[in-house]
């Protein structure tokens, strides 16, 4: 049983301003998205004859008040609770799962796994509520060793001889074990989200595996290129350098261009949702891109491709012709060159101008920009200076029409990722952090709002300066958006009274931080609870201008349930390899 927790348990009872924290995510401030390595474990370990359930308890307690997640996992009686605390915002909440599951089924192994859990081990199996932790960026192998282990399959192996596993023996001695796999490519897994389509129908409960809340209207998926990344980007845990000393990766391991290429296809049988490509198609050489390209040309599905440095005129052609419903995302961080540099972005305005031009020419969807706040070098007028180049880029690059240069900008936030440069070596990048352990971080997620939460501050802007900019920011460039006919006017209206709003309540939140009686401070925050749930939704921006717009019906379901007795039989042929779906 595969659990993903909210941010924070429970949050329906908490009163915090979560701020812009997810505006640029599908999810909510709740973080309800599950990370896509719960499907492949699932689908790895189903392949290998057990079976799996994930229950997204996050989405579930969104979706209805009276959901009582407690109720529901008495209720269950599995070999093993696997949760993920892959990202670091769900500290709060994947602790508190763990502590009911082991409170409700002492009996029943606690594992948990992800990037964050692998950087946390030791303190996490120092809790009497976890049993294992499963390290490294690839535990399919490793998870499904564990779990022949528990379920007693002859032949198991012994616990000192799983890889990448952290656990404590029956006398209390914690023991840490190598990370030993490491996989080369990704050819074991299967992204296709085939199992997903399967266990729905199986469990008849398409409510547990929504991925995130409003997935149903806008089905986005994600094909996964890469696992790892050739660059260095400071406050990124996904990094080279975090890859290597938290996943004992040296080099990325890559889907082959062909099985990604299928792998959208396939995801296209049941969905008419984009298929968003994470990692750049480029970072395994121009050949893979060429591979890729080759493989996927002819698809008319949307697309979206994200790049993490410029490009020329000739890729982005053959990009526009191998997949013209294309979207493209270019993260700038800002619109300086100095500080993009410092954060450790590759290029300079003018290459990744030429980038843009030569898309927009090329026919590209769309082109969504993103820009951040809490940059290394970057104080309170860069912030405003990043503004008045998103005007500038939404009149002088792009002069068509409709338009179609998106810029939006969001903080850095909640968190520096553990295991980034910035977060283990604070002061090199001038970074102040106020929590450093998973307990910290658990503690500062249920601060009531986004500023007492964030994990650092930096020499050129304190956390006061952080959300100032940021709301400031969010004014300035909805206003533009207005202008340059982005957004419609009452929409504009609705964001900056929003974004007004939560002005007005983090200072109230600051009024109320101030008292001293630990108790009335309680009361009033919960007083003004109400005010702050309206809120929390899309503060800088409405979660629909990250849309790709779509015609007609979204997920396909008489594909759905063809796709779903089709993978059923194939998978029954004796003869067919069990780690390809072919089209
Ligand atoms: S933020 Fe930078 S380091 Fe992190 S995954 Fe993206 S390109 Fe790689």
């Amino acid at each position: 049983m595969l659990l993903h927790a909210p941010s924070v348990y429970d949050f329906r009872h908490e009163s915090i301003l979560y701020g812009p924290v997810s505006d640029l995510v599908p999810s909510t401030p709740v973080f309800e998205m599950y990370p896509i390595g719960l499907t492949t474990i699932a689908e790895y370990l189903e392949r290998h004859g057990l079976r799996v359930r994930i229950v997204n308890l996050a989405v579930r307690m969104l979706d209805s008040d009276s959901f009582d997640p407690e109720k529901m996992i008495r209720q269950l009686r599995p070999a093993a609770f696997g949760i993920d605390l892959h990202w670091l915002p769900h500290a709060h909440g994947a602790i508190e799962i763990a502590r009911l599951c082991k409170k409700l089924h002492p009996d029943i192994p606690v594992m948990l796994g992800g990037f964050s859990s692998t950087y946390y081990h030791r303190e996490l199996i120092e809790r009497p509520e976890v049993d294992y932790v499963v390290r490294g960026d690839s535990t399919e192998e490793p998870v499904l060793q564990l779990m022949q282990h528990i379920t007693g399959r002859p032949g198991a192996p012994a616990l000192a001889d799983i890889p990448n596993l952290t656990w404590r023996g029956s006398d209390g001695a914690i023991h840490v074990n190598e990370i030993g796999y490491s996989p080369a490519s990704l050819d074991h897994v299967l992204i296709d989200y085939s199992y997903v389509v399967k266990a729905v129908a199986r469990y008849r409960d398409l409510a547990s595996f929504v991925p995130f809340k409003g997935w149903l209207g806008y089905p986005i998926t994600a094909a996964l290129s890469v696992r790892g990344c050739t660059h260095g980007c400071r406050t990124c845990g996904g990094s080279a350098a975090a890859f290597a000393a938290l996943h004992n990766r040296r080099r990325p391991a890559y889907r082959a261009p062909e099985d990604l290429a299928q792998d959208i296809r396939n995801i296209a049988r049941f969905s008419r949702g984009p298929v968003f490509i994470l990692g750049d198609i480029r970072q395994a050489g121009p050949e893979y891109a060429d591979r890729f390209l080759t493989a996927i040309a002819g698809y008319h599905g949307p697309v979206i491709l994200e790049l993490f440095d410029a490009a020329d005129r000739e890729f982005i052609q053959r990009v526009a012709a191998a997949m013209p419903n294309w979207t493209l995302e270019i993260s700038l961080e800002s619109h300086s060159d100095e500080v993009r540099a410092a954060f450790g972005r590759p290029y300079k305005n003018s290459s990744i101008e030429d980038t843009m031009r030569h898309a927009l020419e090329a026919g590209v969807q769309r082109l969504d920009l993103f820009f951040m706040i809490g940059l290394p070098r970057q104080d309170y007028q860069s912030v405003m200076d990043t503004i008045d180049y998103c005007e500038y880029l939404m009149r002088d690059l792009d002069t068509g029409s409709p338009r179609r240069l998106i810029p939006f900008i969001s903080p850095l936030a909640p968190f520096v990722d553990p295991g980034s440069q910035v977060f283990e070596h604070p002061e090199r990048h001038g970074y102040r952090l106020f929590a450093r352990t998973l307990e910290e971080h658990r503690q500062a997620l249920v601060q009531p709002s986004w500023k007492y939460v964030l994990n650092y501050e930096t020499e050129w802007m304190n956390r006061d300066q952080i959300v100032d900019s940021t709301y400031e920011a969010g004014l300035r460039l909805n206003r533009l958006k207005a202008r340059y006919g982005l957004v419609d006017a009452a929409q504009a209206q609705r964001t900056e009274a929003r974004i007004l709003k939560a002005r007005r309540l983090i200072a109230q939140v600051d009024d109320i931080m101030s008292i001293q009686d630990a108790e009335r401070r309680a009361k009033l925050l919960w007083a003004i609870k109400p005010q702050v749930d309206s809120a929390n939704l899309s503060t800088v921006c409405e979660k629909t201008e990250l849309n790709v717009p779509l015609a007609g019906i979204r997920l396909n379901l008489p594909r759905v349930a063809y796709f779903f007795i089709e993978q059923t039989l194939r998978r029954r042929r004796p003869t067919m390899r069990s780690d390809k779906v072919t089209n």
